[in-house]
């Protein structure tokens, strides 16, 4: 099959006017200018975009039931307090979670994502749903155990490791929920089993102000919060240290590791970051919504570090597009670099998920993971700027060579 548009935006190599794309048995097998290629199906976008399929390197799509019932605030305590308080009763839970999974595979490939680094707290009963595609998943299983909790450590790690729902989709990684919810010993257990597994490792990180005071000082919010649910003891150990550094002496900084948020962090932080080549999701508009100051995602960036974007749940996010993510980027920083950003759901966010070999780039040889972008007739000329300055929707989804929207 050829597939023909205005532009071809391969993501590892400059844009291509009137390009094309080979597809042979799922895989991309040539790019370049479009030509006359005898006897070959063609499909042709006409004035379209055609990219990568889009990769979401942050999300909970089992938290899709959770859309506009969790309205963030400034206060992020709240906002967890008022999370925990919509849970469903346990003997319901497995079979919303598993609901909202399918509901949140289909509305990422609406948005043309093709690849998500996604987090569940119930893995033996989200995996089998997701475990078929057409989405490509890295399943992160969340392990929480601190204070009174701290004996599910074992259980929970055992779960979020196994990966006998693992397919062709489906792979799996382990998530230490954050450093308020698992403690240090635990979170060095997580580390030495993804290393032991070749596993990639997904921790929320410097996320907010009280994750910060509590790791410093042991007290405020985030302490009242964990006492509340009847979690806190007095074994806790407060590191104070700020997150970056106490993720370090966790062994979680390494290239294997993706953090999500890392909304504080200091030079010093940055620096860690890029030596150890630990990578970074960004979720921008969560991080607007719950009114943070900006984030430092373009000194990362010049620090060489790996950063991508997440558009994190719909209980803090009004959908799962990592294009709306990026178009809301570009109408905030217009004179950042448009295809570094086009490159942070796509290259970045495959390598940070570790399937950069697969997907990612339109580059022969890897799997043809595809979104395809109507041109807006009256946004600008350049391509890049054209997608990223409307609002429309994908036209199609491809994966592994297959149509999976109209
Ligand atoms: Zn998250």
């Amino acid at each position: 099959m050829l597939i023909r548009a205005r532009h071809v935006v391969p993501i590892d190599g400059r844009p291509i006017t009137n390009g094309a794309l080979r597809i042979e048995r799922g895989r991309i097998t040539e790019v370049g200018t479009a030509k006359r290629a005898e006897g070959t199906p063609v499909v042709d976008f006409g004035d379209a975009v055609v990219l990568p399929g889009f990769v979401n390197a942050h999300t909970h799509l089992e938290l899709t039931h959770l859309l506009d019932r969790v309205p963030p605030t400034p206060d992020f305590v709240d906002w967890i307090d008022r999370l925990q308080a919509t849970r469903a009763p346990a003997k319901e839970a497995g079979s919303v979670c598993i609901e909202s999974a399918r509901k949140g595979m289909r509305l990422s490939v609406a948005a043309g994502v093709t690849t998500v680094g996604d987090i569940t707290s119930r893995p033996a009963e989200v995996r089998p749903a997701l475990a078929h595609g057409p989405l490509r998943v890295v399943s992160f299983g969340e392990v929480i155990a601190t204070g009174t909790i701290r004996d599910q450590l074992a259980g929970r790690l055992q779960a979020a490791i196994d990966a006998s729902d693992a397919t062709k989709y489906l792979t799996v990684g382990v998530s230490p929920h954050a450093a308020y919810t698992v403690e240090h010993d635990g979170i060095r257990a997580c580390v030495d089993e993804a290393a032991r597994a070749e596993m990639r490792l997904c921790m929320h990180l410097a996320e907010s102000l009280e994750e910060l005071r509590y790791l410093r000082d042991g007290d405020g919010p985030m302490r009242a919060f964990l006492d509340r649910l009847g979690v806190w003891d007095t074994v806790i150990q407060c590191p104070r240290l700020a997150p970056v550094p106490f993720a370090h002496t966790c062994g979680v900084l390494n290239n294997r590791t993706v953090l999500a948020h890392c909304n504080y962090v200091s030079d010093e932080d940055i620096g860690l970051l890029a030596s150890t080549r630990t990578q970074v999701a960004y979720c921008p508009r969560t991080h607007a919504a719950f009114e943070h100051p900006p984030h430092r995602f373009r000194d990362m960036l010049d620090a060489s570090i790996n950063v991508c974007i997440g558009t994190d749940s719909l209980a803090s996010n009004p959908s799962l597009s990592v294009l709306d993510e990026v178009r809301f980027l570009h109408s905030r920083y217009p004179d950042f670099n448009t295809h570094t950003l086009l490159e942070m759901i796509t290259l970045r966010g495959a390598r940070a998920l570790g399937v950069d070999h697969l997907t990612g780039s339109l580059t022969p040889g890897k799997s043809a993971d595809i979104t395809v972008i109507p041109l807006d007739n009256d946004g600008p000329t350049d391509p890049l700027r054209n997608i990223l300055e409307s609002v429309l929707h994908p036209l199609t989804t491809v994966t592994r060579g297959r149509r999976v929207t109209s």
